[in-house]
């Protein structure tokens, strides 16, 4: 059996256009184009880039999973004048929170091609056992995938928060190869992040397919991963080697 172990957001979930799609609601709601005198656009990727450096900071352990919740909105809006240590705009910042785990994981747009892959995987489910490998918050990935109508695809889901160790940690993938019970020779790790899936399942010998729809170029000094594709439906053929 062949252990087939999928990153979640970005790779099968459309991280990208469902939070698109809760950010613009959210702006309304809450009034944020008249409190920050800003257009929705501005303020998003303003927010996309307080994101990045907090999740780096989450991963490397220096933020807690509360300060990434909360520091991602109060930030955001006092890079637009707020002040982000007002009680007005912390307790602003704690009900956008909230909101957005709550409507976000609603969301059902998956990645193109994904829900076809996935069926065609359940037809052969006597010859590939599915895993998901994922950095997000529990309270989010197994609704997400519920909601999406995905999780049933799936033998095991591996939450970093359960394991204690975030990818690209070697810790994680050890454990991930010791519950399967099954040597990395045996596993494809298919993950759209280089750094955070591929690099952490070559850490352990998995052999690894970088799902790299924008065709970014692999950064200079970094290892090529075992297969690349633009695609999701590429996988029907590297699967059936
Ligand atoms: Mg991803």
């Amino acid at each position: 059996m062949y252990q087939l172990l999928f990153d979640l957001d970005r790779t099968l979930w459309d991280f990208d256009g469902n939070a698109d799609c809760t950010y613009r609601a959210m702006f309304g709601q809450f009034g944020i184009g008249q409190l920050c005198h800003v257009d929705y656009d501005t303020f998003h990727d303003r927010y996309k880039q307080i994101n990045d450096v907090l999740w780096e900071a989450y991963r490397n352990g220096t933020v807690t999973k509360e300060q990434l919740s909360l520091r991602r909105f109060s930030l955001t809006l006092g890079s637009f004048g707020c002040n982000h240590e007002s009680p007005e705009i912390i307790k602003l910042s704690l009900q956008m929170a909230d909101y957005y785990v709550e409507q976000g994981v609603r969301q059902t747009r998956l990645m193109p091609g994904a829900r076809n892959l996935l069926e065609w995987l359940g037809e052969r489910c006597n010859q590939f056992s599915l895993s998901v490998i994922t950095n997000g918050f529990s309270e989010a990935q197994l609704p997400k995938m519920r909601t999406s109508g995905i999780d049933r695809y799936f033998s095991h889901f591996f939450l970093s928060e359960d394991l204690g160790f975030m990818k690209p940690d070697r810790r994680f993938f050890e454990a991930v190869l010791q519950k399967l019970a099954v040597p990395p020779k045996q596993c494809l790790v298919i993950g759209d992040d280089y750094k955070v899936d591929i690099a952490g399942a070559m850490s352990v010998g998995i052999p690894q397919v970088w799902y790299n729809p924008r065709s970014l170029p692999l950064a200079a000094g970094d290892t090529p991963p075992t297969y690349e594709i633009t695609d999701l439906s590429e996988c029907v053929n590297l699967f059936m080697r």
